[in-house]
């Protein structure tokens, strides 16, 4: 089945409260593609991952990941097939230490005990197994949600605005990261501010506005094509 998208939304609709957050989205992701969604805030960026996350679900329309419909998916079955690593990774940090949420997060992908903390130690060196998940830096937490998300090797990895706060260093290793998982494979999608980070790493960018997408391009062509992208371009 190659290049049969990871996961897929079509028409997708989905309200927040009173709000329609996403009108009619159509969008697909493939394996080792990196997609960049941009736009501006309440454009629906989150909304979107957090629909292929399970966590909405759709007025309208239809969204899949593999062969699941991910709101109707149970935990842990989803954590085998999407990982999502949200705007303030301390929200779903409750462990006292980083072994407690090693453990935890071994125990909900139903894999090997250690398998947690192995990606741990490769993501983030030196930081010790009780240390207190709060007292991380925000990149360092960044990184231990993306291990417990790595996981249970989901093939689609969602990211929310992942360079939030990260100082060059941080942010250097994580473009490493994110290469590396699309060269195994996996696909990623990250909802970013960061024109420099889609501009190194997103194969494709999409553009939403208002709860629709407004482009969808290979990330060179997107960069001198849109408006919407003009203003950001000219800060770099
Ligand atoms: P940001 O860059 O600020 O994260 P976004 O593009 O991710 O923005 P969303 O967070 O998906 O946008 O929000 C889409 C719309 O849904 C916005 O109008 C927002 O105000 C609304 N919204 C988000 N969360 C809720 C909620 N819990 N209840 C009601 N409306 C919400």
């Amino acid at each position: 089945e190659a290049g049969r998208a990871v996961a897929e939304s079509s028409g997708l609709c989905v309200r927040r409260g009173r709000i329609q957050a996403l009108r009619g989205v159509d969008v697909a992701v493939r394996p080792g593609e990196v997609v960049a969604v941009m736009g501006r805030n309440g454009a629906g960026k989150s909304t979107l991952l957090g629909s292929f996350a399970g966590l909405h679900a759709p007025g309208g329309g239809s969204v899949r990941v593999g062969d699941a419909v991910p709101h109707r998916t149970r935990p842990q079955q989803l954590v085998r097939r999407v990982g999502l690593v949200p705007q303030e990774p301390r929200d779903l940090l409750y462990a006292d230490t980083v072994a407690a949420e090693c453990a935890a997060a071994d125990a909900d992908a139903q894999v090997p005990p250690g398998t947690c903390r192995a990606l741990v130690d490769d993501l983030l060196p030196g930081v010790a197994g009780r240390a207190h998940p709060r007292d991380l830096s925000e990149g360092q937490r960044l990184s231990l949600a993306l291990a417990i998300v790595l996981t249970a090797r989901p093939p689609l990895i969602l990211l929310d605005e992942p360079t939030r706060g990260l100082d060059y260093a941080a942010k250097s290793r994580l473009v490493a990261q994110l290469r590396a998982l699309a060269g195994g494979g996996h696909a990623v999608v990250l909802a970013t501010h960061d024109v420099e980070l889609a501009a190194e790493v997103a194969h494709r960018v999409v553009i939403m506005a208002e709860g629709e997408i407004v482009a969808d391009a290979p990330t060179a062509e997107v960069v001198v094509s849109s408006p919407a992208f003009a203003p950001q371009v000219a800060k770099v």
